[in-house]
Order: C-alpha cells, then sequence, then structure tokens
C-alpha cells in the first residue's frame, strides 16, 4: 500500500521561487493542513511510505508536490533495500499515469492503481451526463475511424507526442469529425469552434482497462479497502495522533533520516501494541 503526505520542512523564511532559501531542497507546497486555513504555500517535503499490516515497509522522500513522478523513485528505494521487486501495488489516482503503469508493466508488478476518473466512472451518474465523452465513442479498427454520436465518421489526422517533465514521450492519435457547424447535436456534443476533433492516446486507454479489471476484480475490491485501514492511518497516527507535522532538521539527507526514525518509532510503537 503506497501514499504519501506533505509535512513542513524547518524554515520560516518567505521565497518568491519555488524553493526555500533556508532549505533549497525544500519545495513550496500548498498545504491541506494550513493552520491559517488561507492555502499558504510552505516549505515542505513530499513523503512516500508503503505500508503492510500498518508497517512502515519503505519511505522515500520527494521535493515533488504532486505523486505522479515520485512512484519510480519510490519503487527503486524499494528494490535498493529489499533486493527484490513487489509483485503487486496498490495506490490511489495520483500515481495513474501512462508512465507509471508503463514503468510497472516493465517490473511486471501488478498494479492496482487508479487514475484520474476511475471513481467516477464507476458512477451510473457520471456516465449518464457526459453521454458524448470520446471512450463511449465506437472504433472501427478495419477502417481505423471513429464513429461520432450521429453516426459520422470521425478520420485519422494525425498524431500529437507530448513529452513529460521526466523526458516520458505520449503519443495520441487524433480523428477529426466533420461539418460539425451544420449538426443538431453541434454545442452538446462538443463546444469547440470548429470540427470535433478527439484525441486517443491508445497505450494509456489500453493501460486503464487493465487496471479496471485489476480493481474490479475481488482481489482488486479487497486491496482498495485494506489501502484505506493500512496505510491511511499510519500517517493519521504520526501526524494527528503524535502531532508530527513539521521536520526539524534542513535539508533532503537529514530529513531522510529524521523521517527514518519516525517510521521506525511507529513500527516499534504497532510491535509493541
Ligand atoms: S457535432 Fe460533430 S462530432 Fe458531434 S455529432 Fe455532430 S457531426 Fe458528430
Amino acid at each position: 500500500m503506497s501514499s504519501r503526505r506533505q509535512f513542513w520542512a524547518t524554515v520560516t523564511a518567505a521565497a518568491d521561487r519555488s524553493y526555500s532559501k533556508t532549505d533549497p531542497d525544500a519545495t513550496f507546497m500548498r498545504l491541506k493542513e494550513d493552520h491559517m486555513r488561507n492555502g499558504q504555500l510552505k516549505p515542505a517535503y513530499n513523503v512516500q511510505i508503503s505500508t503492510s499490516n500498518q508497517f512502515v515497509v519503505n519511505y522515500s522522500i520527494h521535493p515533488n508536490p504532486t505523486d505522479t513522478n515520485t512512484l519510480a523513485a519510490h519503487l527503486d528505494q524499494y528494490e535498493k533495500s529489499f533486493g527484490r521487486s513487489l509483485k503487486s501495488i496498490t495506490a490511489d489516482a495520483g500515481y495513474g499515469s501512462e508512465e507509471n503503469y508503463t514503468m510497472l508493466e516493465e517490473k511486471k508488478i501488478a498494479g492496482y492503481v487508479k487514475y484520474g476518473l476511475f471513481d467516477n466512472r464507476q458512477h451510473r451518474s457520471f456516465n449518464s451526463k457526459h453521454p458524448f465523452s470520446a471512450d463511449k465513442l465506437h472504433y472501427n479498427p478495419r477502417g481505423d475511424h471513429y464513429i461520432c454520436p450521429i453516426g459520422q465518421k470521425m478520420r485519422y489526422i494525425g498524431n500529437t507526442i507530448n513529452r513529460t517533465v521526466t523526458g516520458f514521450l505520449q503519443t495520441a492519435r487524433m480523428y477529426k469529425a466533420s461539418n460539425c457547424s451544420k449538426c443538431p447535436l453541434n454545442g452538446a456534443c462538443h463546444k469547440s469552434k470548429g470540427d470535433r476533433i478527439i484525441q486517443v492516446n491508445l497505450n494509456l486507454e489500453r493501460q486503464k482497462r487493465q487496471a479496471d479489471e485489476l480493481l474490479t476484480s475481488q482481489q482488486g475490491i479487497q486491496k482498495r479497502k485494506r489501502r484505506c485501514f493500512d496505510v491511511e492511518p499510519v500517517f493519521g497516527n504520526i501526524k494527528h495522533n503524535h502531532k508530527f507535522r513539521r521536520f526539524m532538521l534542513r535539508g533532503k539527507q537529514k530529513v531522510e533520516i529524521e523521517w527514518g526514525l519516525i517510521a521506525l518509532a511507529q513500527n516499534i510503537r504497532k510491535k509493541a501494541a
């Protein structure tokens, strides 16, 4: 089970850039539990942990405010510590990206990892509210075209390639409708001025279908339930019961040691209980 929380770094100086002047390893992040409740940015670290029965079995400290780009380093850390890879991982939608799914495939790790709209898609009301979304259009593999809601072909017009901050290339195929301006569904079907264009990342769609299969299986449902009472209470215990919200040391290396002691204390308390 993997999850993360952000903790203040021990600095108070404000900076007009994304990193702190007094702890250059920390990054300014918008913390949920900002005591002023006005969404201030604070210098912080993104702490990732993996747990098993509420024991911390792996942790890693990151300067990235988002989780997507932390998974690879977190798993590398696990492999370094245990000399082997995981068989499966359960994580929330913050980690569900094409880059992460591809990495899990390469490492042969079963990824019980949600993607952005996974929870919404489980509700019938969400699906009925978006009847014209691209994922509901019929695809004809022989002709390599989609059929738009009124029954016209949407033809392939080329690829678009996006490079992520880590250099991973995401390729999407683009399909274009014709004569949307004369269509009675125009406006309801899409909001763009010209003819509708959809972008389909075939690899990501395949990975999402695979994630759907795993997450909705009996085992997947159990793992998702378990995640809520395995990893989340560990952060709850450390932050709320033991009031640890702010690192006392500066610099990533020292913060890693400080968090290691926190994790060790959590495991000893758990063992004693
Ligand atoms: S608006 Fe365009 S894409 Fe939508 S149904 Fe009409 S012709 Fe098809």
